[in-house]
């Protein structure tokens, strides 16, 4: 993980938020890779759950709601953590994060140091206005769920989707984690993708394991090792109150998961939420938030199925998923869909003005095939500069020599095998986009 994170910041993936104050715990900037790398992420969700689909809408809610809406979810009385604080230096800790726990002892060597457990609520408090009271606050969203649920009857209104349907949305969640660590799996700010699926009462089982499946197919299909990665269901203690069942995505983590029982835990979880959310707004607003099933000739609350994902999270996962160390080199070794740049165009030597002319020719056809995705790089050895497009994930580098000014093709390296083929400049286009897409 260290290894992981001096890459991430060296080569501008990822930075801690506010290094130059000093930082600020629980939060990570995303750096000019780390950006177009989560941006990869969130487009291939989107185009899984929602363009790729018949059956799900997106939406971008905003991330202040009415206060209400927290009392309404339950958030307000109980989105709390269980909370423990050490008499001796008055450290805090979840109570349920037994690995912290014991480390804790340890480096007191007694074990009876601690205060009774309390509940502490992780929403981040704010106001809406110029005036500080309780009559304003609200609350920064611990989730992006609630502003699809306050949304539904608009959605179902203003489209022509029936039940069974989906709406979806990326966005922004806060939660003022007791502890944070392990670089971007336990942050206090960061982006989530979720889904909220509904369904009629009685086909959620069904819809439940088709989500599983379809999670899981994600993840395998943009790279992810398959013994990394399992669904677990999880036993009924350890669910929300409202739950019908949760299954969770795990991956195998380098470092203990908070139980300290595995190196496997959550990735993602993908809960039935049953008719929870509905039915409570539905209470508070006191007005009917039903649907209407004109095929059934029938009125109920859906079932809702809720897969839910930090980009941090996945994003933390597809990188140690890729990163390898081989004799001569790192080599983050991303599926091509996520790496941020696709190709990275070479002169072989950078004072050599033919070559440059050439280079950049080719450069500016594939930028624009690419989406932006290309980077031109004539400084130093080609040694050097293959050494730097592998530890970024470059899938392919091509590369512009004396030759090419004769033969009009260039040499194509691939960054897993390091193999090299030539090819004809006017082919490398389409030579790349099926490599892509295969
Ligand atoms: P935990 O029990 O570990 O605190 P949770 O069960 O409350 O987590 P969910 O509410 O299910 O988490 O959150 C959905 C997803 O959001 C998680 O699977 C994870 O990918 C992501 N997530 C939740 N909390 C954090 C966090 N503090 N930092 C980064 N990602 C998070």
């Amino acid at each position: 993980m260290e290894k992981l994170v001096a890459l991430c910041k060296r080569r501008g993936f990822i930075f801690p938020g506010s290094e130059l104050y000093g930082g600020l715990n629980g939060t990570w900037d995303l750096g000019p890779l780390g950006v177009a790398f989560a941006n990869n992420v969130k487009k291939e969700w989107w185009k899984s759950v929602v363009q790729d689909r018949e059956d799900v809408v997106g939406l971008d809610s905003a991330i202040l709601h009415h206060p209400q809406v927290w009392e309404a979810s339950g958030h307000v009385a109980s989105f709390t953590d269980p909370l423990i604080e050490c008499k001796v230096c008055h450290a805090r800790f979840r109570a349920d994060h037994k690995n912290n726990i014991t480390l804790h002892e340890k480096t007191h060597q007694e074990k009876n140091i601690w205060t009774e457990v309390k509940s502490f609520n992780l929403m981040f408090k704010t106001f809406v206005g110029p005036i500080d009271d309780e009559k304003n606050k609200t609350y920064l969203r611990p989730e992006t769920a609630q502003g699809i649920f306050i949304n539904f009857k608009n959605v179902l209104e203003t489209t022509r989707i029936k039940i069974p349907f989906g709406i979806a949305q990326i966005g922004k969640g806060f939660r003022n984690e007791i502890t944070t660590g392990n670089f971007l799996f336990r942050v206090r700010e960061f982006e989530m993708m979720e889904l909220e699926f509904f369904v009629k009462p009685g086909t959620d089982k069904k819809w439940h394991d088709f989500w599983k499946q379809e999670r899981l197919q994600w993840y395998l299909s943009l790279g992810i090792k398959k013994e990394n990665i399992k669904l677990v269901d999880l036993p009924k203690e350890d669910i929300a109150h409202y739950s019908k069942g949760t299954t969770e995505v795990w991956y195998k983590w380098p470092f203990s998961s908070s139980s300290g029982k595995s190196d496997f835990g959550e990735l993602e979880g993908i809960a039935n939420r049953g008719d929870y959310d509905l039915t409570q707004h539905a209470k508070y607003i006191g007005k009917d938030i039903s649907y209407f099933d004109q095929e059934g000739n029938e009125r109920y609350v859906p079932y809702v199925i809720e897969p839910s994902v930090g980009v941090g999270r996945a994003i933390l996962a597809f990188l140690i998923d890729a990163y390898y160390e081989e004799e001569k080199r790192v080599v983050l070794k991303l599926h091509p869909k996520l790496a941020p740049c696709k190709v990275a165009v070479f002169p072989l030597l950078g004072n050599k003005e033919e070559l440059i002319v050439k280079a950049k020719e080719i450069y500016k056809i594939l930028k624009e095939l690419f989406g932006g995705a290309v980077m031109f790089d004539d400084r130093g050895n080609i040694g050097k500069r293959y050494l730097y497009q592998d530890e970024i994930g470059t899938p392919w580098c091509v590369t512009v020599d004396f030759e090419t000014l004769k033969d009009n093709a260039v040499t194509v390296r691939d960054r897993d095998t390091t193999k090299q083929e030539r090819i004809v400049i006017s082919k490398v286009s389409s030579f790349l986009e099926k490599k892509l897409n295969s």
